[in-house]
């Protein structure tokens, strides 16, 4: 148990991929140049791993299963979590590798607000602690799931990749998901036999951050793709036979592009067809360049009912057959379902919304962030719980009784603390 270490995790990863087993095939993000985005900041370096450093973590991850496994067996009534809780203890006892330097970030960097919490969760060099509680919420909810990070797997050779994996699928038998990261533009300048090679080696599907179809918006934002390269890129991607999902920026084009944003990433989905699309609402995330050019009137945030007006456009104009999802708390109505089938029921959830008041309006973006921020991180912050505090009426909160500054007040503080 002693000898037991931990392994580098993937702390980003898609939502259905949070109790995924994650192994990091390389190092943060190679291109790193997105003005909206914070993670992989504050002096992260891009890196390939060795194939040698890769099927280390492959082992540690194997030998602390193994000890959980072996520790469940006489755990009468007691879950993984509280077996997990206890090895960790016993590791600690007995001199384990447990006290590894926990983060590459500093504190400071989160107390002056450029991490914006996100040290707190990033893992860049993982505890045995983190490690253990990994593999036993892979163990307790995911099962036969693995995310390989981080952000764009597709940097990889082929052959390299190939090795990677069937090393993973033999130490880990049981796994029968694999999904990656991409960019886009990495997947269009790929060829389709090299693409097939992922997919050959048990690739099912790649997640990617199209962000916007809108040349304009992906210039400015220094995405470094074109919507052209977009299309390329899935359509191969799926023509490998590789499940293609992408996640879509609402808001990305801010007040002065929100009309050719919103065309422009329907028409690129619809030439894409993608098999998900995952709507992430823009938030200016404090330390990025994104939040520079709106301090400096570069960048004009669009307004609420902006957002939503593209969110419809989007539902009403992407011609294809796909899975719209909003599972981000970063957004302000759940408009999910397949379209073509599911539009008017989309539609109607946002023309619901449109049709309010501005005193509903405010009172229904203050209840719904509320609810999909504790749907999300499972509660609020001190500091949030602060500020609804004298709105809270026994086991009720009457946000009527807020005035429109404070409502807009507490729907601010909760948008600044999402996570990326
Ligand atoms: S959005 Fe993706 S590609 Fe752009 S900097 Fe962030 S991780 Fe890298």
């Amino acid at each position: 148990m002693t000898m037991l270490e931990p392994f580098e995790i993937c702390s980003i990863r898609p939502p259905t991929e949070n109790f995924s087993l994650t192994f990091r095939l390389t190092r943060n993000c190679g291109w790193n140049r997105c003005l909206f985005c914070p993670v992989y900041k504050q002096g992260m370096k891009f890196s390939r791993r060795k194939m040698d450093e890769i099927m280390k973590d492959v082992d540690r991850a194997k030998a602390i299963d193994d000890l959980i496994m072996q520790a469940m067996v006489d755990a009468t009534g007691r879950d993984i979590f509280q077996v997990a809780g206890d090895l960790v203890r016993q590791i600690q006892r007995y001199g384990g590798k447990a006290d590894q330097p926990p983060l590459e970030t500093s504190p400071e960097e989160d107390a002056n607000g450029s991490g914006n919490g996100f040290s707190s969760w990033f893992k860049d060099k993982p505890t045995i602690e983190d490690s253990v509680q990994h593999v036993a919420a892979w163990r307790y909810y995911g099962r036969n799931t693995c995310f390989l990070g981080d952000s764009n797997s597709l940097v990889l050779k082929p052959d390299f990749f190939r090795e990677a994996l069937s090393y993973i699928r033999h130490v880990f038998p049981e796994l029968n998901r694999f999904t990656i990261y991409g960019r886009t533009k990495s997947a269009a300048q790929m060829t389709l036999d090299d693409l097939r090679i992922f997919r050959d080696a048990g690739l099912d599907r790649i997640h990617f951050g199209l962000e916007s179809g809108c040349d304009e918006v992906l210039a400015f934002m220094k995405k470094g793709v074109t919507g052209k390269e977009h299309i390329a890129g899935c359509r191969k991607t799926i023509e490998a036979g590789i499940s293609c999902g992408v996640y879509v920026m609402p808001g990305l084009g801010g007040a002065e592009w929100a009309e050719e944003h919103a065309h422009d990433t329907a028409r690129v989905i619809s030439a894409s067809s993608p098999d998900y699309v995952r709507l992430r609402t823009l938030e200016i995330f404090p330390g990025t360049l994104l939040a520079d050019a709106a301090r400096k009137g570069t960048f004009v945030e669009a307004p609420e009912d902006m957002v939503v007006w593209e969110i419809r456009t989007l539902v009403e104009e992407i011609d294809t057959d796909t899975e719209i999802v909003s599972d981000s708390a970063s957004n302000l109505l759940d408009v999910s379902g397949r379209l073509p089938g599911d539009r008017s029921k989309m539609l109607s959830v946002i023309d619901q919304y449109l049709g309010l008041s501005p005193r509903g309006k405010l009172e229904f973006s203050l209840s719904s962030r509320l609810q999909s921020f504790v749907g999300q991180y499972g509660g609020v912050t001190q500091e949030i719980l602060r500020t609804i505090m004298p709105f809270i009426d026994g086991d009720r909160i009457d946000l009527g009784r807020a005035s429109y500054t404070e409502a807009n007040k507490v729907i601010q503080l909760i948008r600044s603390k999402l996570m990326p």
